[in-house]
């Protein structure tokens, strides 16, 4: 990933997805209004900040991106693997983990602290995605999902694509239990071993590396990992799991202009 500055945002945009009228950016904490422990670009509304902030953050993140607010589509996140196609401004109706589209001038949204982010970028159809993957999305494949609706709504070969996953907690900072480690086996199977990393600590889940497999899966040859751990790295980041629950979330946009 590229790192870059607005006005107040200090912003990232990841190598490969670098597409003529594409806009792409993961937004860190840094350069909004709100207060500890949401300090200070925090876009989550519904994790106790004042209201005020997150939309006078959310009018920020807006103009660093030369964008309006009737150019934004948000959903419900759910921890699910729902894609929802975009043709409109959405102000949060649908309930989904993944939007797709191929409409110019909308901006789509979706909001992160550890779970990770995946931009999708379809050059030759002109079409992009972003998806929201914890560890529930992840084995409910919202990835691959991801890539099935874009290859039935647009038309994408999955080889024609380019993917990257974002700012999200590592696998160091990942220790899961006996029954999110059985989910893992089950889906990802003979693969497990390579998401699954066992030590004296217990068992640690490289969300990284399932949601690479899975895109793999999907026939995607083109995957940028990040590699940076929310958990590591604080100063920059949202992260639920290091600070306890109470934090915000930072945002993570993509759009065709
Ligand atoms: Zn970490």
């Amino acid at each position: 990933m590229i790192s870059y500055k607005t006005n107040r945002t200090k912003n990232f945009k990841f190598e490969t997805l670098r597409f003529p009228g594409v806009i792409q950016t993961i937004f860190t904490r840094h350069g909004g209004l709100s207060q500890a422990p949401w300090a200070s670009l925090n876009l989550g509304g519904t994790v106790g900040d004042e209201p005020s902030h997150v939309k006078g953050n959310l009018e920020i993140l807006l103009k660093s991106l030369g964008c309006r607010s009737e150019q934004l589509v948000q959903v419900r996140q759910i921890h699910s693997a729902n894609v929802i196609v975009a043709n409109n401004p959405l102000d949060a109706i649908y309930q989904g983990d993944a939007i797709i589209s191929d409409t110019p001038g909308l901006l789509l949204l979706m909001r992160f602290a550890d779970c990770v982010p995946i931009l999708f970028v379809d050059p030759v159809n002109n079409a992009v995605g972003i998806a929201h993957a914890g560890w529930q999305g992840t084995v409910k494949q919202v990835s691959f999902h991801t890539v099935r609706a874009m290859e039935t709504n647009f038309g994408t070969n999955p080889s024609d694509l380019f993917t990257a996953i974002g700012p999200s907690i590592g696998p160091d900072h990942y220790t899961v239990g006996a029954d999110v480690v059985k989910r893992v086996e089950d889906v990802y199977a003979d693969k497990s071993d390579e998401i699954l990393i066992k030590d004296d600590d217990g068992v640690k889940l490289d969300l990284w590396k399932a949601n690479e497999i899975s895109l793999r899966g999907a026939g995607v040859r083109n995957v940028e990992v990040s590699e940076i751990c929310t958990g590591c790295n604080t100063g920059d980041w949202y992260s639920h799991r290091e600070e306890n629950g109470k934090t915000g979330r930072f945002a993570a946009v993509i759009g065709l202009m």
